[in-house]
């Protein structure tokens, strides 16, 4: 029984990156609209979308990503590597965040 649940999860997997690969080809969304439009949960949807980043290249295509900006002092977080949203401002210390958007393009 056991294989057929891991053959089961593996193409939900790919059903999920699929899903999300087209809704980001049509618009710029958040980590939160992701998971609520394809069900998945918050930190799911980062696992996913570094995967993503890695197999849209084999198509030309690239994962974009809006920078989180701080809703304080209006700082940009360019340099983070990361997918996930940022806790706290380093200059102002506020923790009103926009979280990173992404895209394919
Ligand atoms: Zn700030």
């Amino acid at each position: 029984m056991k294989w057929i649940r891991k053959v089961f999860s593996l193409y939900d997997m790919k059903t999920i990156r699929k899903e999300m690969i087209l809704l980001l080809g049509n618009k710029e969304m958040d980590a939160r609209e992701i998971s609520s439009a394809v069900g998945v949960g918050e930190k799911e949807v980062y696992t996913h979308l570094s995967h993503i980043a890695r197999s849209v290249k084999h198509q030309r295509k690239k994962l974009i990503i809006k920078p989180s900006v701080c809703l304080g002092c209006g700082y940009v977080f360019e340099k983070r590597k990361r997918f996930t949203r940022p806790s706290r401002c380093p200059i102002c210390k506020s923790e009103h965040i926009r979280s990173p958007m992404y895209r394919i393009g």
